[in-house]
């Protein structure tokens, strides 16, 4: 080998053009960031944005990234994490110490639950399920040990729309900290903060992505003392997101509000079409009277993201609403939502909130960019292939 090849490939003088702009974010990715000199090294905070210590810390895509979903959601400051989940786990983790309770909404995103029910559990966290529309019962539950209140609007699947200020307005009299899961609202469709909200994540997986091709979470908080707590954490648990992936993000996120009414458009078409079916017991879309909690979306929304799910008639066999699922041709069957394609879940009602009052089979429509026109005929066949 030629001597110095290797070092003449790695070496190389690279700056940023500092006369190059462009409406675009460039690109960063970085494990290791270097320092001008040992005192410079020494000099550097990692918990300041003023400069970079580590790829883990941030680069400036990252950083760019972070502010654009701050100001999306209305905060000061945002952490991201590798998924929705990720973001979720977080807040948990940096909040909640052995011997505390959280409250979770009874529709609450099944993974979270799952997260309480096995490791918080064993870290000595206990929970308990409340009703998102009864906020005088949710009052009485706040007790001593009670430390973190999850809210979720809509509920994931059975969509049901939580009374926020009354639930939000109890949790601040005892001093309860409040965490929102915006992810249905990607922060568009109301102002969390607004409603004194102390803590908003988002799985930004869904809208903020809106390809289908990226996992990723923020945590925003408005809160200085609140967000070291969270950015501390941060660091300790080593999270951290890729370059290229909030690149894709950012890349997203002007055809965002874009995007997220042309979703609600088609969705509110095909919902309310479903509704005059013979076949369709209930459908279960915010903005639609015969949607729980309807009311509450109506008080602090006009949009409503492009999710609904509905309820087969009980008299009919789970056999045939797994063959209308089966039969539609434009709905992919597969998890996630906000994506360009449409997609259709069928989901254990029982599991998925035990012991609510909802009845019959449920089916939960995510709708992507196609024409409502062709989703509606791809649904009209699909309904006389399974139910006639
Ligand atoms: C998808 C989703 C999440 C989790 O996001 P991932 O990136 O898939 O982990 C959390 N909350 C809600 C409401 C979601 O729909």
């Amino acid at each position: 080998m030629k001597p110095d090849a290797a070092n003449a490939l790695i070496h190389l003088d690279y700056e940023p053009p500092p006369g190059f702009a462009a409406p675009q974010v460039g690109v960063f990715k970085a494990s290791t960031v270097l320092f001008k000199d040992v005192a410079a090294m020494r000099a550097r905070d990692w918990r300041s944005k003023a400069g970079y210590t580590y790829g883990l810390h941030g680069t400036p895509t990252t950083f760019t990234l972070e502010e654009r979903i701050a100001a999306l959601e209305g905060g000061r400051h945002c952490l991201l994490v590798p998924s929705g989940l990720a973001a979720i786990a977080l807040v948990d983790q940096a909040l909640l110490a052995p011997g505390d309770e959280i409250l979770l909404p009874a529709n609450v995103y099944g993974p979270s639950r799952e997260l309480a029910r096995t490791e918080l559990a064993r870290f000595g966290v206990t929970h308990r399920l409340y009703d998102p529309l009864d906020a005088a019962t949710f009052a009485a539950m706040l007790g001593e040990r009670t430390k973190l209140v999850w809210l979720e609007a809509a509920g994931s699947v059975t969509m049901e729309f939580p009374d926020l200020r009354g639930l939000v307005a109890a949790a601040q009299r005892r001093g309860v900290t409040t965490a929102l899961d915006n992810t249905w609202g990607a922060g568009l469709a109301f102002d969390a903060f607004a409603l004194a909200i102390q803590v908003v994540v988002q799985a930004l997986t869904k809208f903020p992505s809106g390809g289908g091709d990226v996992l990723m979470g923020s945590v925003t908080t408005r809160d200085d003392a609140l967000h070291e707590r969270l950015k501390l954490a941060h660091m300790h648990l080593g999270l951290g997101v890729a370059g290229n992936d909030a690149e894709a993000v950012l890349r997203s996120l002007p055809s965002l509000p874009l995007r997220y009414r042309a979703h609600d458009q088609t969705a509110r078409e095909l919902a309310q079409w479903l509704q005059g079916r013979p076949e369709v017991a209930r459908v279960l879309h915010p903005a639609l009277p015969s949607c729980p909690g309807h009311e509450h979306w109506r008080a602090l929304c006009t949009d409503a993201a492009g999710l609904f799910s509905v309820l087969f008639d009980e008299r009919y066999a789970q056999a045939q609403v797994d063959r209308f699922v089966d039969a539609l041709r434009l709905f992919g069957i597969g998890y996630s939502w906000a994506g360009p394609r449409s997609l259709a879940v069928p989901y254990d009602l029982k599991a998925m909130r035990p012991g609510g009052p909802l009845r019959g089979h449920l089916v939960r429509f995510s709708i992507g960019l196609e024409e409502a026109v062709a989703l509606r005929a791809d649904m009209e066949q699909a309904l006389r292939a399974a139910f006639t």
